[in-house]
């Protein structure tokens, strides 16, 4: 078990300039606020934050992330805030603790690969502080140490297949291969306990020969660089027993075959050295053509750095060789982490982290897919990732395309959580449902009961599923809205014919008629009335026979007028041509301005202004789309004001000038004010708007016309 002094004098070791002090703090404070937890080794719970900073150190880490790894378990476990550690450990520390808690809340299921790629994506999005993705692997690797004191086998089994799908290639990105073989080896334990098992026979069986013929080779190596003057170190390793396993399973090899695999890796201390070294091998050994890689010449994009070749060994076996120095081990080694090591002597730099994060990544890519056309694809996603992963308030992760809203994400969750959305609040403040959501963001929809979407919705979300959630209310309001005009047009019709249709509504003859119709219910009857597929008059003439309307037509056609002629009152609601049309008294519109249709109870439509305070206080349901008839040329009545000075024959100059514009004055009074000015308030018939504005401006133009309005109440 690692003590504190053991930490403290590693990181010494790496940087003798440590201030080891926050370090102190925090390793008191962590075995305060832990004091009286065990883990299930019956250890105190204290040994893990230890262990965790410990593989930190191995790391190289700052004291930062030395002190955050002591404590990235207290807020999730203790009653510790963030508050209180921000106050006793800095904003710095602070925001890496609360970035481990937050992935510590993660909760994932046994995922599919396509989740799990998610996941991973997620994670390296949403630390900002790359420092929290290490404390978290580090956790996990002191986790999977420990994972067989864990009662239950389905968590054991949960947990392995967790760390192999997310925590082993988010290693593999960051290029901390030791930890990503680890995390592996120790997975292929648990979640296929007999290959793990025949593998682990297999190597034990012939290794003091083995390990001999390691410790030759590696001799030999040894003896022939000294000869050329050079002193290194030579380290043979063993294969890990997962890439044994997946070589075996993946290349269709024996075990003899992989096993014969062995790998060599020379440290030295300077570039000339390692070329030097290589032309040692290449005399000793025949290399194998087209192996040889030189990493040094031209660096990997992610700075990794080594001679890479494969000989044929003294037994015919292959054997592959790297060559590098001591900083280049180091960089090799922790990959990603060494930026925030002390190995210069600079404390981290964050963009370099990011940057070289999407470098790691696509030299990973690279590496891992099998055809050209799935590494362009990955590297679409580094390059131009069009995601973004945000968090439920319960920690679920929810994938969304770049520049999704709360909208977005509350139908994303459900429908009617969507249809009721009425605010949201990312990471606890409110914003517009407008707000473009971002990676790591968590958020909580608000919503009020009984509250509707709205036609404007449409462009404030990204996601398919938002978009037809939307129009599918809309067109079932739709639906509603021609359910209730078309009730309102039928029993208009069937008045006039002196038939109750309340009561035929729910006949079976009306039944009948919809059967007739080709229509399955009696409401989708009444529904293409409102709509205007079927007119009134159709659907009474299977109620009553229309000898009268013969007649009329037969009149008609002796008197040359033709039937077809629309009479639409000027206003066209969804082309429907015989619906009573009203017009707003409190507004007066007049074609041209923006129009609302109301339906009102037995009255027809009523046509108000789009702002007017009274269609405003509307039910919503009862509104129609309607538009002008441009077709139509009658006059419409609006009220204007002139205000005027005192003046002889003002009112005849004034009604001569709307006259002259071609407007008819419908009424006219005048009075006198206090200041002695003049209002005259007429109401005029004009075709439409910009016929308005014609008399409008004309008055203006008269001297001693003050002010001309149009009112509305
Ligand atoms: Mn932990």
């Amino acid at each position: 078990m690692i003590r504190i002094n053991d930490i403290l004098d590693r990181i010494l070791d790496y940087n003798p300039e440590a201030e080891l002090d926050v370090v102190e703090r925090a390793y008191i404070y962590s075995a305060r606020v832990h004091d009286g937890q065990i883990r299930l080794s019956g250890e105190p719970y204290l040994t893990h934050p230890l262990e965790v900073a410990g593989i930190l150190t191995e790391l190289k880490l700052d004291v930062e992330s030395i002190a955050a790894g002591l404590l990235h378990d207290v807020i999730e476990d203790t009653h510790a805030t963030d508050e209180e550690i921000k106050n006793m450990f800095g904003a710095n520390i602070q925001h890496i603790v609360s970035g481990v808690t937050k992935l510590s809340k993660l909760t994932f299921q046994r995922s599919e690969e396509r989740q799990a790629e998610s996941i991973r994506k997620m994670i390296l999005a949403m630390a900002d502080d790359i420092r929290v993705v290490l404390i978290k692997l580090a956790d996990r690797v002191h986790n999977m140490r420990t994972l067989h004191f864990h009662k239950k086998e389905q968590k054991k089994l949960d947990i392995a297949q967790e760390t192999f799908d997310i925590y082993v290639p988010i290693a593999s990105r960051l290029g901390i291969y030791w930890i990503k073989k680890e995390l592996e080896d120790t997975s292929f334990k648990y979640l296929q306990p007999e290959d793990y098992e025949r593998i682990k026979t297999m190597v034990s069986k012939d290794q003091d020969e083995r390990e001999k013929s390691v410790d030759r080779i590696r001799n030999t190596i040894l003896e022939k660089i000294k000869e050329a003057g050079i002193n290194g170190e030579v380290l043979g390793r063993y294969k890990q027993f997962y890439s044994i396993y997946t070589k075996m399973v993946k290349q269709g090899l024996s075990f003899e075959e992989v096993y014969d695999i062995i790998a060599f890796r020379i440290i030295l201390g300077t570039i000339p050295e390692c070329y030097t070294a290589l032309g040692v091998v290449h005399n000793t050994w025949q290399p194998i053509p087209k192996k040889f890689k030189d990493y040094i010449g031209v660096p990997k994009p992610n700075r990794y750095q080594s001679l890479h070749t494969t000989v044929i060994g003294p037994d015919g076996e292959r054997i592959e060789i790297q060559i590098r120095t001591h900083d280049m081990d180091k960089v090799a080694k922790s990959g990603i982490a060494a930026h925030w090591s002390y190995k210069e002597g600079k404390s981290y730099d964050q963009n370099a982290g990011e940057t070289y994060s999407w470098i790691q990544n696509l030299v990973e890519n690279q590496a891992n897919s099998n055809t050209p056309e799935e590494f362009m694809e990955n590297v679409r996603i580094d390059l131009f990732p069009d995601e973004v992963y945000v968090f439920t308030p319960k920690g679920d992760v929810k994938s969304l395309p770049k520049g999704a809203t709360p909208l977005d994400f509350a139908y994303a969750i459900h429908t009617e959580i969507g249809n009721q959305c009425t605010g949201a609040k990312v990471n606890g403040k409110l914003v517009p449902l407008t707000y473009d959501l971002k990676t790591g963001d968590t958020v909580e929809v608000i919503i009020t009961k009984g509250h509707t979407p709205s036609q404007d919705w449409l462009s404030h979300v990204k996601t398919v599923r938002a978009r037809s959630r939307i129009r599918h209310w809309i067109k079932s309001q739709e639906h509603e809205r021609s359910l209730s005009l078309g009730k309102e047009l039928c029993e208009k019709a069937f008045r006039r014919q002196s038939l109750n249709f309340n009561k035929l509504y729910t006949s079976p003859e009306m039944e009948d008629a919809a059967k007739a119709f080709g229509l399955k219910t009696v409401d989708e009857l009444i529904i293409n009335v409102g709509y205007g597929k079927l007119t009134p008059t159709q659907l009474v003439h299977k109620f009553k026979e229309p000898e009268k309307e013969k007649d009329e037509s037969i009149i008609n056609r002796l008197m040359g007028r033709s039937k077809k002629k629309k009479t639409t009152d000027g206003v066209i609601v969804r082309g429907i041509d015989d619906v009573l049309i009203k017009f707003g008294k409190c507004c007066q519109p007049v074609p041209g301005d923006p129009i609302v249709g109301y339906i009102t109870q037995g009255q027809g439509v009523t046509i108000h202004r789009a702002g007017c305070p009274n269609a405003l206080n509307m039910n919503p349901e009862r509104n129609v789309s309607v538009v002008w008839d441009t077709q139509q040329k009658d006059t419409f009545p609006v009220e204007i004001l002139v205000r005027s000075q005192d003046q002889m024959g003002l009112l005849a100059e004034i009604t001569t000038n709307i006259s002259k514009n071609g407007a008819n004055i419908m009424t006219a009074n005048t009075h006198v004010r206090d200041d002695q000015m003049y209002d005259s308030q007429f109401t005029i018939g004009v075709q439409d708007k910009d016929h308005l504005r014609r008399v409008i401006t004309s008055l203006k133009k008269l001297k001693f016309v003050q002010s001309v309005l149009r009112i509305t109440n």
